[in-house]
């Protein structure tokens, strides 16, 4: 199969949007109904609905720097925001971002790992490159 071949053939039949999509959910990329996590970060060997191979990920420190990139993006402006308009007292300050930053990354680590598996799964990275 060629470069171009492989190409095509991945945007005919995993497009990446929706796969993306259902890895953010929390979903497997191909169904979108099995769940690609189990636990909080732990990938599934396989999807409990239509059988996907997913052990074949390399998330790796994608889902983390992903994290810290959206969260750093979203909370410094609001820190520097708060500061200069509110000028509320440091301790309550610390007390909101703190708890805002790590709600924030908690809610997003999973969210971002299954999107990184998707998005491996979609672009046929790694071992996702066989048919199933
Ligand atoms: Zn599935």
């Amino acid at each position: 199969m060629t470069d171009q071949t492989i190409e095509t053939t991945t945007e005919n039949d995993r497009p990446t949007w929706p796969a993306l999509v259902n890895g953010f959910r929390g979903r497997c990329p191909k169904c979108g109904k099995g769940k690609v996590l189990r636990g909080y970060l732990k990938v599934r060997d396989n999807c409990g609905h239509c059988g996907q191979e997913l052990f074949h990920h390399r998330a790796d420190d994608g889902p983390a720097y992903l994290t810290i990139l959206v969260v750093g993006h979203l909370l410094a402006p609001a820190l520097h925001v708060t500061y200069v308009e509110f000028r509320p007292q440091p301790l309550t300050m610390f007390l909101i971002f703190a708890i805002g930053c790590t709600a924030l990354s908690l809610f997003l680590l999973p969210r971002l790992k299954g999107a990184v598996v998707a998005y491996q799964w979609a672009r046929r990275m790694h071992g996702f490159e066989k048919e199933q």
